[in-house]
């Protein structure tokens, strides 16, 4: 019954592709903190700055590691409850090609959730918490509320584990930590009429942005081509933001920042940032 399971969880504590994909993600990170400070989007950004601690520590290792057990537990008990696992037709297909296929799928679905994340109170409460960092670099992709976690990286993981090779997971995962460091790097990219498909920094930045035309714009996470298609794309050629997140009454903790979705909503409540941009 459980054989997926059993396997990716052999595939992630044997397998040299685990080892393969670690490394490969410090690596990465490695290189746009260096690109960082060789090639800087906004200038005097300091690689320590304000929340360091709170990213590094609580959200990309604490919080990463107590999740993936949960989502692994939701995903057994949804493997308990239906036979998908059975399905063959995905796994037959090559690692790379399903790896391709579950990027497009999801990036399609991510477009469409965050947008509604923008535009609902009680969904925009999972994700401002995202929204926060005042210094937008390389670990900011990482500060994401746990209910945001647990809600995507299911919807995400729960068809890719029970449908696809193992393999696929680890990859898919490694390939999400690393393209999430590199949208929200400090890094002066300019790349042309790849960005019309690729997403990077460039744009995604100004989905960060305080600027009020900014606003509600750039959705997409690894593929532009959704922006594009559905009308969301925002890239001003001739100024950078005035400044990114939420202002200083946003909570800095890791606590607070959890916490805080769970306020009152008030009647004049609005999804999205819109009552804290000036
Ligand atoms: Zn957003
Ligand atoms: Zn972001």
């Amino acid at each position: 019954m459980h054989d997926v399971l059993e396997i990716l969880g052999e595939v992630y504590m044997n397998n040299t592709l685990t080892w393969w994909t670690t490394a490969l993600t410090i690596t990465s990170a490695l290189v746009f903190i260096m690109l960082e400070r060789l090639r800087p989007y906004t200038k005097g950004q300091r690689l320590f700055r304000e929340g360091f601690v709170n990213d590094f520590i609580l959200y990309t290792i604490v919080q990463s590691y107590v999740l993936g057990l949960i989502i692994f537990g939701v995903i057994y008990a949804i493997d308990d409850f239906t036979t998908i696992e059975r399905f063959d037709g995905i796994r037959s297909l090559p690692v790379w090609l399903q790896v391709v296929l579950f990027i497009v799928v999801h990036d399609f679905y991510i477009y469409w959730f965050h947008r509604l994340q923008h535009r609902n109170m009680r969904l925009w409460r999972t994700h401002e918490a995202h929204h926060s960092t005042n210094d937008v670099d390389w670990l900011s992709g990482s500060r994401s509320h746990s209910l945001e976690i647990l809600i995507n990286q299911t919807v995400e993981f729960a068809p890719i584990v029970l449908l696809a090779s193992p393999e696929t997971a680890v990859v898919k995962g490694c390939i999400d930590a690393i393209w999430g460091m590199w949208i929200h790097a400090n890094i002066d990219v300019r790349s042309g009429v790849l960005q019309y498909v690729i997403n990077g920094p460039e744009m995604h930045r100004w989905h960060h942005a305080a600027d009020d035309d900014a606003h509600n714009k750039n959705f997409s996470t690894k593929l532009a081509i959704w922006d594009w298609m559905f009308g969301t794309a925002f890239l001003p050629k001739q100024r950078k933001p005035k400044g990114y997140g939420l202002g200083d009454t946003f909570p800095k903790t890791y606590v607070g920042q959890h916490l805080h979705a769970f306020r009152p909503l008030r009647h004049d409540d609005t999804a999205s940032n819109n009552e804290l941009r000036s």
